[in-house]
């Protein structure tokens, strides 16, 4: 791939002094335990993830502060600290008067509603676990996860309740069904906002052993069957420094995370540690619509905007033309997660509000940022970035043996940081099976560079064998998003009897661009100019959408399960 330029920040690229000033220096000091005094802990080191979002600034002046400005297509409704700690005290008090012991789960299937939040939090207040479903999902999915957690009470509405009847009879567990728009209609329904403006808003918070579990979450389902993924109160730690020193959050900030809640994404930087850090969170419960983006930005003057690729690649796809009609100067750092960030739409970012955005790898088992850019930190386009301080990331062998600079391997963190998975649910042979030699196994293949900088190569299965090469799909990938004809690509490796395996690339095409033999063509001429030879996609498919799963994740395994002539079983994760 053609070396490119590194993004250096000068001095008065800073509209704010960043949190982390320092990166290598804050590196070489970092223990965790040091930074313990961020978080406030009850008698005998005893905690509670949700008090430490929110209850804890409820004792100065911020208790009128804005939590939560929640907006949709029609409505605001906001939410200070008090109002935040007031409503989910009150849901765990409608949890307990339901019976909620501690370890009971409590699912959530709600469109991104205020609601979620505040029972999220209530949920966490009482020792029970927490989960989320996305609002898409459909009775499979639903069915899986509720039977897979046993979860106890479910937190939803009318409309979505109709999918979880479908499969109500599989889920012996379930037993109580908040419903936060209607009154009940069948047995086991209650009126969620009957209850709530019963219940006191005084609620003693459960006092809970830091490795107590605190909220599950199902792992997107990219590579295959999602997993239960088990993480603990103090998750938080980990989750409020990377929200301190990769999302740069200062507490006067109006921070836009753009994650589903049903996505790890959601409940790691939209709940416990952005809030931990006192900023304001906007939530937009709208459709993805580029104009309406910029005007959120423009209309609440977002400082910090978390967004994933998909969404960048979206927004270059409807022009550069468009968000010029709006002010987006109130933005000071950008960043992006979910997916590898091709380097076109980070320089299109810069072009277009100035800034780069700042790509940042982890997952639902590491509970929070392990890999990111920096605010302080000159960016390399296409890298994921450095490891966050106290975090030793390393590329490994498929025998544990840790391998030097340049070098393609698997990406392997030394297990302990806080907010490390505590468990895959029910599934203890899973679990022990992310760890080698003592490493914690990512799944994906990556490679450090000189300057310990990361890449992201591809998920250990998508990688492709063609012609005795390895060659990663991410750069293959990169290198078709760069041609002006293309919007979003994924590439495959499909069985050859020749070569082993061919790459094969799915595209979408920017408008004005119509799919023909001529433009195949020119496309694998330009990705071998600008990539490789050999690493040229020998075979393109014009698609008009390429599959993703709800958090905008492209699902390569469909592509190539469908290139195959596969059926695959499990769909459900995928977005219609
Ligand atoms: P499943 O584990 O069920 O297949 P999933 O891995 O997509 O699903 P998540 O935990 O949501 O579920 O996603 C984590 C994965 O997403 C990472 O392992 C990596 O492959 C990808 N990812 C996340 N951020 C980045 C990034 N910045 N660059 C490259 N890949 C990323
Ligand atoms: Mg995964």
């Amino acid at each position: 791939m053609k070396r490119l330029k590194i993004i250096k920040k000068p001095k008065s690229y800073f509209k704010t002094e960043p949190n982390m000033k320092d990166y290598d220096k804050t590196r070489r000091k970092f223990k965790y335990k040091d930074y313990y005094s961020e978080l406030d802990f009850f008698k005998g080191g005893k905690m509670n993830a949700a008090y430490n979002a929110i209850d804890r600034h409820t004792m100065d002046w911020r208790r009128n502060k804005l939590a939560l400005l929640w907006v949709d297509d029609t409505q605001e409704k906001k939410y200070t600290f008090r109002e935040m700690k007031n409503y989910s005290n009150r849901f765990a008090n409608v949890l307990k008067k339901y019976g909620a012991k501690k370890g009971d789960r409590v699912f959530h299937f709600l469109p991104r509603l205020p609601e979620i939040y505040m029972s999220f939090l209530g949920t966490l207040k009482t020792g029970a676990i927490a989960g989320t479903m996305f609002a898409a999902f459909g009775p499979e999915a639903i069915r899986d996860r509720l039977q897979d957690s046993g979860a106890k009470f479910l937190v939803t509405n009318r409309e979505l309740v109709k999918r979880v009847y479908k499969v109500k009879r599989q889920l012996p567990a379930l037993k109580h069904i908040f419903i936060v728009d209607d009154k009940p209609r069948k047995k086991g329904e209650i009126n969620y906002w009957e209850e709530m403006n019963a219940a006191s808003r005084k609620f003693k918070v459960a006092e809970m052993k830091k490795t107590d579990p605190a909220f599950m979450l199902y792992t997107s389902g990219t590579t295959g069957k999602p997993k239960g993924v088990i993480h603990s109160h103090l998750a938080i730690l980990h989750e409020h420094m990377t929200a301190k020193w990769v999302l740069d959050l200062h507490s006067e900030d109006m921070y836009w995370c753009t994650a589903d809640p049903g996505w790890v994404t959601g409940i790691a930087y939209e709940i416990l540690g952005s809030w931990s850090n006192k900023v304001t969170s906007l939530i937009y419960a709208g459709r993805f619509n580029p104009a309406k983006w910029y005007e959120i930005i423009e209309k609440y003057e977002v400082n910090i905007w978390y967004t994933a690729p998909t969404a960048v690649r979206m927004l270059m796809k409807s022009g550069s033309k468009l968000p010029k009609q709006y002010d987006l100067s109130s933005l000071r750092h950008m960043l992006s997660v979910g997916e590898p960030l091709n380097p076109e739409p980070l320089y299109w970012g810069l072009k277009v509000f100035g800034l780069p955005f700042h790509d940042n790898w982890w997952q639902t088992e590491t509970g929070g940022i392990l890999i990111s850019n920096y605010p302080s930190m000159p960016v390399k386009p296409g890298s994921m970035g450095k490891p966050f301080p106290g975090i030793n990331a390393v590329i490994i062998d498929d025998n544990g043996k840790v391998l030097g600079p340049g070098v393609e391997g698997n990406l392997a963190m030394k297990p302990g940081w806080p907010s490390m998975m505590k468990g895959i649910w029910k599934n203890k042979k899973k679990y022990n099976k992310y760890f080698l030699k003592g490493w914690y196994i990512s799944g994906d293949k990556a490679m450090r560079d000189k300057d310990g900088y990361f890449w992201f190569i591809g998920r250990s299965d998508d990688v492709i064998k063609t012609s005795g090469e390895r060659v990663g799909p991410f750069e293959v990938e990169s290198a078709l998003v760069a041609h002006p004809a293309i919007v979003e690509a994924a590439v495959i490796g499909k069985p050859d009897p020749l070569r082993g395996e061919i790459i094969k690339a799915f595209v979408t095409l920017s408008k004005g661009y119509k799919g023909s033999d001529a433009l195949k063509v020119k496309i694998q001429k330009y990705v071998k100019k600008h990539l490789a030879g050999h690493a040229y996609p020998r075979e393109i498919e014009f698609r008009a959408n390429l599959p993703k799963t709800q958090s905008g994740k492209i699902i390569r395994r469909f592509l190539k399960a469908e290139e195959m002539g596969v059926k695959l079983k499990d769909l459900s994760t995928m977005a219609k």
